[in-house]
């Protein structure tokens, strides 16, 4: 018995030391691995700083124009880093407000640390893994969408926005030809020999695929282009006219509509604020899907999740891109509800990166974020806030047609063209913020006449009231000094730093409570699931 009792209680010592082992011995491996990809990280500044930065810009430039077909043509200037709202020259000499936010992938941030800290996190883990094997980021990233979006939404993960909006119509396409929905309607059009059209807007942007382009009325998207497949079964339509909506879908072809919330590309046009739910409701009466394009004007940006927010109406599909990972890997996925997306079959559409385990990751932290920074009420006010002070402005400048947009998405539409001299002017029209020197507003414009201001919607209301010194500057405003502000100039006080610091403390607290119930829900589920086994 002895014996017997002292063998026992070896064979746990010996147990419980082999599991001791392994886990040290796996815990062992991992740090390696990541000390290994931690070098090479350092190897990668290291060259960026002691090579790549000494190569002068001349050169650069010279290199680029003979390697990199010229299908932008942004300004000399080489911008090393950005953080925050803020983006510095590839030289450190000189800082900028980012004023268009990567055309709204940065809404929380350039460089958003929660963003980049899952990423980089996610790609040591591993690397693309295909859609054809299992990964749980996929799961879990699909499940955030369900909590924010609701229960009944389903995803299908892609790479860029114009892949979630095309791939939306493609899928609605599907849809319609196999939902029990659309049977009648479906059968009529085979009978009469009719192909179903897809109707979208003049003024619209929806990417640079050929299907964007056949959807475009822009010549300078299309004209090089011609002859554009597919534009028969595309019809173009007048923005913001539901008139024109109904006199198309009462033809009774159409099996979708497309449509973005606020036109961010055809110039930060804003339609009334009943237009989408006039939408809905022709939509639902003529048996078409609602599609809604959010890729720009989504997770915040508008002071809202979704722009259709504002609407209180919900769109059969809705693309989303940009934000969705702020800004730091492109990634993007279209979402329905389960009784549309339940109808794609393995093969039906896919790519080999959507939905990547390291992208998957950096969406679900850049959904929290959006939640934990408050970005969509920071929008709001901030946005509301400013577009009041350059309206303002603008009354004191010559030349400006209107300053309008919702949230922070705001466009100010000069009489004439040269929006691009404005924006250079933008750029390069200094003023002091918080003892720093800041150069300007770097932005672009948006379509012909009008100035795109979209910086990230987490921008401080203070810089937001130091910049308004460059805009009266570059819109020759009669007395600009007047929008000096004076007391932004100096150097942060403690007070200040006090103030920063319990804001972040804010904020990471708010993470800690979310960390907490996070790990007892995982560890309640966990027990469930071994209790039922
Ligand atoms: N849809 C809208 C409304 C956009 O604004 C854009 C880009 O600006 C796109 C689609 C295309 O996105 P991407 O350039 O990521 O393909």
């Amino acid at each position: 018995m002895a014996f017997n009792g002292i063998a026992e209680a070896w064979g746990s010592v010996k147990e419980t030391g082999t599991n001791l082992l392994e886990g040290a011995v796996s815990t062992a491996k991992a740090v390696a691995d990541r000390a290994y990809v931690a070098g090479e990280e350092l190897a990668s500044h290291a060259r960026t700083h002691l090579i790549d930065r000494q190569i002068p810009e001349e050169l650069l430039a010279q290199w680029e124009e003979e390697s990199i077909v010229r299908n932008y043509a942004p300004p000399a200037e080489f911008l090393g880093s950005s953080r925050g709202s803020l983006m510095r020259s590839a030289d450190g000499k000189r800082t900028y407000v980012d004023g268009n936010g990567a055309y709204s992938a940065n809404n929380n941030d350039n460089r958003n640390e929660r963003a980049t800290g899952s990423f980089h996190a996610g790609s040591v883990d591993s690397s693309v893994l295909s859609r054809a094997r299992r990964s749980p980021e996929l799961a879990l990233l699909g499940r955030e969408v369900q909590r924010i979006f609701g229960a009944q939404k389903m995803i299908l993960p892609m790479n860029t926005g114009c892949e979630a909006i095309e791939g939306g119509a493609l899928i609605g396409k599907l849809v319609f030809n196999k939902s029990e929905d659309f049977r009648e309607k479906r059968e009529k059009l085979e009978e009469e020999g009719i192909a179903p059209k897809l109707v979208v807007c003049n003024g619209n942007f929806h990417g640079r695929s050929e299907w964007a382009k056949a959807a475009s009325d822009e010549e300078a998207y299309t004209k090089p282009f011609e002859p554009l497949a597919g534009e028969k079964n595309i019809k173009q339509i007048p923005f913001n006219d539901l008139d024109a909506l109904e006199k198309t879908l009462k033809e009774g072809d159409v099996y979708a509509f497309a449509v973005e919330p606020i036109q961010g590309e055809g110039g930060i046009i804003v339609p009334d604020p009943a237009y989408l739910q006039g939408v809905r409701r022709l939509c639902d009466q003529y048996n078409v899907l609602m599609i809604c394009d959010e890729v720009q004007t989504g997770l915040g940006r508008t002071g809202k999740r979704l722009a259709q927010d504002h609407s209180g109406v919900e769109a059969d599909i809705t693309s989303i891109g940009k934000a969705i990972s702020s800004g730091v890997v492109p990634a993007s996925f279209f979402m329905l509800d389960q009784k549309y997306g339940k109808l794609v079959k393995p093969g039906e559409h896919g790519s080999t990166f959507g939905g990547y385990p390291a992208a998957c990751r950096t969406m679900r932290a850049s959904l929290r974020e959006m939640e934990d920074r408050d970005s969509c009420k920071l929008a709001e006010e901030n946005g509301a806030w400013f577009m009041r002070q350059l309206k303002q402005l603008c009354d004191g400048c010559p030349g400006i047609k209107e300053v309008r947009g919702i949230g922070m998405m705001i466009g100010i539409e000069l009489e004439d063209e040269g929006v691009a001299t404005v924006c250079d002017r933008l750029r390069q029209s200094p003023f002091v913020y918080k003892g720093q020197k800041i150069e300007g507003f770097w932005t672009n414009a948006a379509h012909d006449k009008t100035i795109r201001i979209s910086p990230p919607v987490t921008t401080d209301r203070g810089l937001l009231e130091a910049v308004l010194y460059s805009f009266a500057q570059a819109l020759n405003h009669k007395n600009p000094e007047i929008y000096r502000a004076v007391k932004l100039e100096a150097a942060p006080g403690v007070l200040d730093v006090v103030d920063d610091v319990r804001d972040k403390l804010g904020y990471f607290m708010k993470r800690a409570r979310r960390f907490a119930s996070d790990y007892r829900e995982a560890r309640q589920l966990a027990t469930e699931y071994e209790n039922a086994a």
